[in-house]
């Protein structure tokens, strides 16, 4: 059955973020031959429309208003519904970022639409897509269907693999003039970064510290590491809570969940609300000193030692690979 689908694509630091293309190629198998259509918002985005086509977008459009180059959750919401209204698609796809984890529920209440959080796969049974998400913090996974009417799915970051695909229609750019009023105020913005500069949510290794590293200056020989594997630094709420380093870093039940190619935690117990952050990871590596840290049963491999002497060893040796 074909379906028309809209992908809100997010820019970050004048980039499209890669669970951009991830939501593409969901729509793409999503839409059965469908229109996919992509929104940008914000000013100046216009050069990026071509990436969104490589992906499979037949058109895109450009909701170009000053009020939309930073996320305000009213402007957005105002934006994304209007859009809606107007392009008409079943689904509205969204980066299950923290923009997308905002703004989804709120647009999907407004407009009466029903909503699907978090996928992490998208099966096919009985010839309908049914979405794959983690429930109690990961330890079980469920499937949900569509039910009538207009449906909001967020996807989550690094699990969809991208694929390109031209659109055969060829793509076309049109510009979306948005009605944006009754803005509140901005008071503050605060960007953090990873340690490392790498962003923790799309990297593809993380490198995490716990209460084991002892001290915010323990967590250097981990972003050393980083560097050179070109990879960000998370960490345990153990470490954050100890005031080690800042909870933007916090992976874990009430942290960020990710999903990297390879996660090194460093000085980390495995307590279950750390788990629900990282569990999915594809490759676990745990160091540890205590043989019996419950880290032990989720990693692949594991280092039983100290993280002091066995981290600068590992960042020596990639370091001559
Ligand atoms: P610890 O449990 O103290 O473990 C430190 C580990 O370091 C130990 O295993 C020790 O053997 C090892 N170690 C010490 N020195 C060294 C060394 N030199 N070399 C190698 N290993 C060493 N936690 C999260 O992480 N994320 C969350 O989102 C989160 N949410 C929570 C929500 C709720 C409602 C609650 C109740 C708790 C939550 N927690 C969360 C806290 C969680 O329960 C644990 O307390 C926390 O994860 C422990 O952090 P840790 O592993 O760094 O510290």
């Amino acid at each position: 059955m074909e379906r028309s689908v809209l992908v809100l694509a997010e820019v970050k630091d004048g980039k499209l973020r890669n669970v951009t293309f991830e939501a593409l190629t969901a729509a793409r198998r999503l839409s059965e031959g469908g229109r996919i259509s992509a929104a940008l918002f914000g000013q100046g985005h216009q050069p990026l429309a071509a990436e969104l086509a490589m992906h499979g977008a037949d058109q895109v459009y450009l909701a170009e208003h000053a009020e939309l180059d930073r996320y305000t959750p009213d402007g957005y919401t105002q934006a994304l519904t209007q859009l809606i209204v107007h392009d008409d698609p079943d689904v509205i796809l969204l980066p299950h970022t923290a923009i997308g984890k905002d703004l989804a529920p709120r647009a999907a209440a407004r407009m009466g639409c029903g909503l699907i959080s978090d996928c992490t796969g998208l099966e096919w049974k009985d010839g309908e897509p049914v979405f794959i998400r983690p429930i109690y913090a990961g330890k079980a996974f469920e499937s949900r269907r569509f039910a009538a009417g207009k449906w909001f799915v967020t996807i989550r970051p690094n699990n969809i693999p991208v694929e390109e695909h031209q659109s055969s229609h060829g793509c076309r750019e049109i510009p979306f003039a948005v009605d944006i009023k009754d803005l509140r105020t901005v008071v503050k913005e605060v960007i953090s970064k990873s340690l490392a500069g790498v962003d923790l949510s799309e990297a593809k290794i993380v490198i995490s510290g716990g209460r084991g590293v002892k001290s915010a200056e323990g967590f250097e020989p981990l972003q050393e590491l980083a560097d050179v594997l070109g990879a960000a630094v998370g960490a345990s709420r153990g470490a954050c809570d100890a005031g080690y380093c800042d909870y933007s870093l916090q992976i874990g039940q009430t942290g960020k969940v990710i999903t990297p190619d390879l996660y090194i935690a460093c000085g980390i117990s495995g307590a279950i609300q750390h788990l629900a952050g990282m569990s999915n990871s594809k490759v676990i590596v745990a160091i540890n000193k205590d043989p019996e840290a419950p880290i032990f049963q989720v990693a692949d491999y594991g280092i039983v030692g100290d993280l002091f002497e066995i981290v600068p060893l590992l960042t020596e040796r990639f370091r001559e690979m």
